[in-house]
């Protein structure tokens, strides 16, 4: 049984930290939410928490150390798990500054921040602390399509801004858990998808266009490969890595799910017509546009889980079918929470491969 009962979750207004954080206090945990309610934030997908005791809500910069170390002494937390980062693909490639100073300068301040306050700690305390690095498969590189899989032993070869910034977090945890002691567990997981998942994103703007009728823009041939999971069994594999994984070890986190991203945008396509038919009788499929493909696209990614299954026993719960399609009925469900995104803050212009 771990002694973690309280944690704080950096990017708690996100889309992974959002169903960490109703995961965790549903689960009993206190969490502490601490973000900075970036573009990317919507506390509306934590409406469901506000009043509850055991969650409490921090507007701040991870970059800002005096005012994070503040939090954690006022908050006196036994973890801090870190999902906090700028994190959309084609905006790293429009303007990766911002990538460098929140996915590395912000981490870097974390990582002291942590240090500090694991200093102050005693005892059991001290000794169950955990800072838990959350990170993405896309700091390996890329895949042929008949090459292997991601273990964690594949060297790093990161491709675009993104995912340069996040293998350096990486190894700032690391440096930090070698040089300084800190108790650190890493996760990189691959792609997911999901409740609350922001429109930008493939899956929901395949979903959004696809359901209004508009076209349905796939980079390249549409056949890069990526290895999706449902954002839920993502945070229940956090929670594992966090209480139950090896201080310094890292975790890769996947589905076994590799699609096609044209195989993804059929499916949903096919879905939809299923369940809500175009007016004009129309198969969606026929919204489909090939576009100029991304700069420096990565083919393929495929994560190989098995040292999470087998060390910590977790397992996904979704397949991609089931998981694809309680994404598109909660889409179709909650148009609450989507419409005034697309239509206020985000005007669906640009296009993404998952993180
Ligand atoms: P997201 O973009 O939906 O959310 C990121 C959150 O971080 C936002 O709420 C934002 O306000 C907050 N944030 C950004 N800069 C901040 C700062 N300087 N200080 C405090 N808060 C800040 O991201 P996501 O998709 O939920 O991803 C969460 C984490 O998981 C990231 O670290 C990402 O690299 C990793 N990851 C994502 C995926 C994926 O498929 N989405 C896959 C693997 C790993």
């Amino acid at each position: 049984m771990s002694d973690i009962a309280s944690v704080l979750v950096t990017g708690g207004a996100g889309f992974i930290g959002g169903a960490v954080c109703r995961r965790l206090v549903r689960r009993g945990y206190r969490v502490v939410n601490l973000d900075k309610l970036t573009y990317a934030a919507d506390l509306n997908a934590l409406r469901g928490l506000d009043g509850e005791a055991n969650y409490r809500f921090h507007q701040a910069d991870i970059c800002d150390g005096p005012k994070v170390a503040s939090i954690l002494a006022d908050e006196q937390v036994h973890a801090i798990m870190h999902l906090a980062a700028e994190t959309h693909v084609d905006r790293s490639i429009d303007g990766p500054d911002v990538f460098v100073q929140t996915n590395v300068v912000g981490t870097v301040a974390l990582l002291n921040a942590a240090l500090d306050y694991w200093r102050t700690l005693d005892g059991r305390r001290r000794d169950a602390f955990r800072f838990h690095h959350v990170s993405t498969d896309e700091v390996f590189g890329d895949l042929d399509l008949d090459e292997g899989v991601f273990t964690e032993e594949t060297p790093y070869a990161p491709s675009s801004p993104y995912s340069a910034s996040k293998a350096a977090s990486d190894h700032f945890v690391r440096a930090w858990h070698e040089t300084y002691g800190l108790p650190v567990v890493l996760s990189n997981c691959s792609n997911n998808y999901g409740p609350f998942h922001f429109p930008e994103k493939l899956i929901p703007l395949i979903i959004l266009n696809a359901l209004e009728g508009k076209e349905l823009p796939v980079y390249g041939d549409g056949r890069n490969v990526r290895d999706w999971l449902y954002v839920d069994d993502h945070a229940a594999a956090l929670e594992l890595v966090l209480t139950k994984g090896e201080l310094g070890q890292n975790y890769n986190i996947g589905g076994r799910a590799e699609r096609s991203n044209i195989g993804v945008v059929e499916t949903i396509c096919d879905l939809l017509d299923a369940k809500v038919p175009l007016a004009s009788g129309e198969a969606r499929r026929s919204l489909i546009r090939f576009v100029t493909d991304r700069p420096g696209h990565d083919r393929r990614y495929a994560i190989d889980p098995t040292k999470a299954e087998q060390d910590l026993g977790w397992h996904a719960e979704e397949s991609f079918e089931t998981g694809l399609e309680k994404t598109v009925d909660w889409f179709l469900q909650n148009d609450w929470w989507w419409r005034p995104i697309r239509e206020q803050r985000y005007s669906g212009a640009r296009l993404g491969t998952g993180a």
